[in-house]
């Protein structure tokens, strides 16, 4: 009884869908069929608000909603499901987005993304993060008064999500101009990219991207008539890198570069010590705001939301190997152990493997378990951690799958062979099929699965964005000589009000020290409260580089402090 046009599109899809499904028994499906789910059009995805779709695509009925959908009807319904990244992707639209003429409802076309027209969606995304960021929020606020960012022109390459659209509007709304392209090929939120461009901001950007248009859309950033930026802000390194390579002459008017990745600031390190740093740079990533909150908090919650949407797995009792324990091997960890699943952990720094055997996991090599795991993760920051010769020896349905930056981690290339079938069976999922018919599940292609395949907590990408808009404060506002051409930290006082705008929200009350206090410690009551080399007893990769002066931002930081304390703080 579907009369209205998308039901009938819909009920199409399900059909010739369900029609698809039925030869094939090598589905990776919890439930294939659910031939008794009402295809009326008040059961569809396209006729529920935004949260009622959530909440069905995340698996839970509707009050008064007949059997749930299965996995693969709602896969085809949301495929937000499975490729998670997406509300409203069609995946009927297969033209390239480079080969469209867009324009916004300004006349604008100075953008490339999937599609404007899902600009309305995308905003929706943006205001759910918005609840969810208070201190880039309460950054807007004091924007009202001064625009620290008045004449920044940052060319920025991050992950396109609702969270970064957050960032970005923080930084247009403190004064800066910005041109944004994906720091990754698969994690761009189309209609937050809509959006994004839909408000005027030149974005280059979808879900999909080819290898050309990746760096196609970040020479739409640099390469401008009229335009050239003075700062940038990079996740990964890529940015920079093309700008090394192609406009070496554009460093004489950036300010600076800050940088969020271990492997973008791995490589801002070579080269500084290799002396062909330009500019002066801002490790976002050593922060312990980063370190200690998107690094550790995020992948312990995404780890296990990336794993389940792809694969619907159970988690206890499973065999899990993690390389790396670092602090996304720590989040990975923490969350596999709390789910009961037996968890093996590789490391090549005594410290870390040290630190791993006293949370009570067991410390191998990866040749020792790789017969028996059924799943493998890697969040090193290295290359061929996972060799051809590891994937040769797993056992049958064996998941392999990366939470490091790079696709550099598993050796996927390896298993484009003609001896080897791929068979894609899900968005993001691959099972890669081996003549005697073993096969192992690979997600995202080897690369970073919560980007990729899940979403992040807003929450703790708040803290970074935080982090990174204040670096950018800081770095363009600094007087000429405070930073060198060299890698630098963030003052430790940032860093501490960073966590200080993020603690309202738990209502928690800081204790203030006394001035007696104050002085037994040594310390100044408003702070910092520990010395910089502090973060090294967490656990944080140590830089013997960095300090910084943080003098005009500081001064800024304390003005917002005592607006913030009035407030709240
Ligand atoms: P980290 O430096 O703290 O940890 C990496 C660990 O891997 C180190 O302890 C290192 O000794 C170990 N290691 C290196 N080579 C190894 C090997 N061959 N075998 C076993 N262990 C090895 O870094 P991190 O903060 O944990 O980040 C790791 C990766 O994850 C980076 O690429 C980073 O950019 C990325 N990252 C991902 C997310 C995400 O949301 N998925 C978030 C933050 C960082």
């Amino acid at each position: 009884d579907i009369k209205d046009k998308p039901g009938k599109h819909l009920r199409d899809k399900l059909v010739q869908s369900y029609k698809l499904s039925q030869p094939s028994e090598s589905l990776c499906l919890s439930e294939p069929r659910c031939p008794a789910f009402s295809l009326t059009g008040a059961n569809t995805a396209n006729h529920l608000s935004l949260p009622e779709r959530l909440s069905v695509c995340r698996g839970r009925p509707r009050e008064g909603a007949a059997s749930p959908p299965s996995a693969f009807i709602l896969a085809v319904m949301c495929p937000s499901l499975s490729s998670a990244a997406s509300y409203t992707d069609s995946s009927d639209d297969e033209t390239s987005p480079r080969d469209k003429q867009q324009k916004n409802s300004k006349g604008s076309s100075d953008f490339c993304v999937k599609n404007i027209k899902q600009a309305e969606f995308g905003r929706r995304e943006i205001e759910i993060a918005e609840q969810e960021m208070p201190a880039l929020m309460a950054l807007r606020k004091r924007a009202q008064g001064e625009k620290p960012l008045a004449g920044a022109k940052i060319v920025g390459c991050t992950h396109i999500t609702a969270q970064t659209a957050v960032l970005m509007e923080t930084l247009g709304a403190l004064g800066a101009q910005c041109r944004w392209a994906a720091c990754n090929i698969y994690s761009t939120l189309n209609e937050v990219a809509a959006a994004l461009a839909e408000s005027g901001f030149p974005v280059f950007a979808w879900k999909g991207e080819s290898e050309d248009d990746f760096w196609w859309c970040i020479d739409r950033c640099v390469n401008v008539e009229g335009w050239q930026p003075n700062m940038i802000l990079d996740d990964g390194g890529d940015l920079t890198h093309w700008i090394y390579k192609k406009y070496p002459n554009m460093f004489k008017k950036i300010k600076g570069i800050v940088e969020e990745s271990v492997t973008g600031v791995h490589r801002l390190y070579q080269l500084s010590k290799a002396g062909k740093l330009c500019v002066p740079a801002m490790n976002v990533n050593d922060s312990v705001t980063k370190q200690k909150f998107d690094n550790l908090y995020c992948c312990r919650e995404s780890i296990l939301d990336g794993l389940k949407r792809t694969t619907d797995m159970m988690f206890g009792g499973k065999q899990v190997v993690v390389c790396g324990y670092g602090e996304v091997g720590k989040g990975c960890c923490a969350a596999l152990k709390a789910m009961g699943s037996i968890v093996y952990v590789t490391e090549i720094d005594p410290i870390c493997a040290l630190q791993a055997c006293m949370d009570g996991f067991r410390l191998v090599k990866l040749n020792e378990v790789i017969r028996q795991v059924d799943i493998v993760i890697t969040c090193t920051g290295n290359k061929n951690v996972v060799t051809r010769e590891h994937l040769d020896r797993m056992k049958n349905s064996c998941i392999v799958c990366n939470m490091g930056h790079s696709n550099t981690e598993i050796d996927v290339a390896s298993l484009r062979t003609p001896e080897l079938t791929w068979e894609r069976v899900r968005s993001q999922v691959d099972h890669v099929i081996w003549p005697d018919g073993k096969r192992i599940v690979l997600l995202a292609e080897g690369r970073l699965l919560n980007l990729s395949c899940s979403t992040v907590p807003t929450f703790v990408l708040s803290i970074t964005a935080t982090t990174q808009a204040l670096a950018l404060i800081e770095l363009y506002n600094a007087p000429e000589g405070r930073y060198k051409q060299d890698v630098y930290l963030l003052p430790k006082k940032m860093d501490e009000y960073v966590a200080s705008l993020h603690l309202p929200t738990f209502d928690a009350h800081l204790t203030e020290l006394t001035d007696e206090q104050a002085k037994y410690l040594g310390l100044n009551k408003n702070g910092p409260f520990k010395p910089n080399y502090y973060r090294c007893w967490l656990g944080a990769a140590c830089s013997s580089l960095g300090g910084g002066g943080g003098g005009d931002t500081a001064a800024y930081i304390c003005a917002c402090v005592r607006i913030s304390s009035k407030l709240s703080v």
